[in-house]
């Protein structure tokens, strides 16, 4: 319903440098000059977390994350270009640019994806509700249609955290410890006959964790450690955005 009002409400104008789009019943919100802006991160990378290999020694980045979370990868570096169109997409109102943005996601590569299952990050109850829905879980929906993967909200918010924008890295761990919790974790945990709530239940295939952007990899990383703590194997992360490499030494 809410998609339907945009398409007939909005211009056929890039969302992003208001060009006419050429296309105008698409579905494309973002123009294919400004999607040529978007830098894909490329290789050499940590092969774990996807950040650029450092010039000395082993990454640092994904030391110390849990052992289930294996993977991470990002699409393209967070510049002036990307970070309009997520702050369009978690701003702006427009969840349907979550389409364009998954439409340069779906080419990472991810080890165990054919059978996996798209796990969005949560967002708390009154942010939800401010917003009007969950930019992750649009962007892990749109993916699903790329990948042909069911998407599943296996998290939930244990609490509201503050927004993690103006923390320092450590600030952000403490942030975001405990903030997340498994729907019907025990479902997972016990023998118990499929219920109605059986689409809950931990799988062994893979989770994928999918999130706007990856800063510190904080939030990804205290997510997989609830998943991991709820019986999740393989756990590995995309989002759209990557932080233009931080300076954390
Ligand atoms: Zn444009
Ligand atoms: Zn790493």
């Amino acid at each position: 319903m809410r998609e339907a009002l945009e398409q007939l409400l909005l211009p056929a104008e890039c969302l992003l440098c208001r060009a006419l789009l050429s296309f105008p019943d698409s579905r494309q919100l973002v123009c294919d000059v400004c999607r040529h802006r978007w830098r894909p991160v490329r290789r050499p990378w940590c092969e774990r977390c996807g950040q650029p290999e450092p010039h000395f020694g082993a990454c640092r980045l994904c030391a110390d994350w849990p052992a289930a979370f294996r993977v991470a990868r990002s699409a393209v570096w967070l510049d002036a270009a990307a970070r309009a169109a997520v702050h369009a997409l978690k701003y702006g109102g427009l969840p349907r640019i979550a389409d364009d943005l998954a439409a340069v996601m779906h080419r990472l590569v991810l080890p165990r994806r054919e059978a996996a299952w798209l796990v969005p990050i949560p967002l708390g109850p009154a942010r939800e509700r401010e917003r009007g829905y969950n930019q992750s879980e649009r962007l892990a929906r749109a993916l699903g249609r790329w990948w042909r993967r069911p998407v599943v909200p296996l998290l939930v918010r244990a609490r509201e955290t503050a927004t993690q924008t103006a923390l320092t890295p450590e600030a952000r761990l403490a942030n975001v410890a405990g903030a997340f919790e498994v729907r019907n974790a025990e479902c997972g945990m016990r023998n118990e006959p499929a219920t109605l709530d059986s689409a809950f239940r931990i799988p062994n295939s893979a989770l994928v964790l999918v999130d706007d952007v990856f800063t510190t990899g904080a939030t990804l990383t205290e997510a997989a450690r609830t998943l991991e703590q709820a019986g999740a194997r393989t756990v590995l992360a995309v989002t759209f955005g990557r932080a233009v490499v931080p300076d954390f030494t």
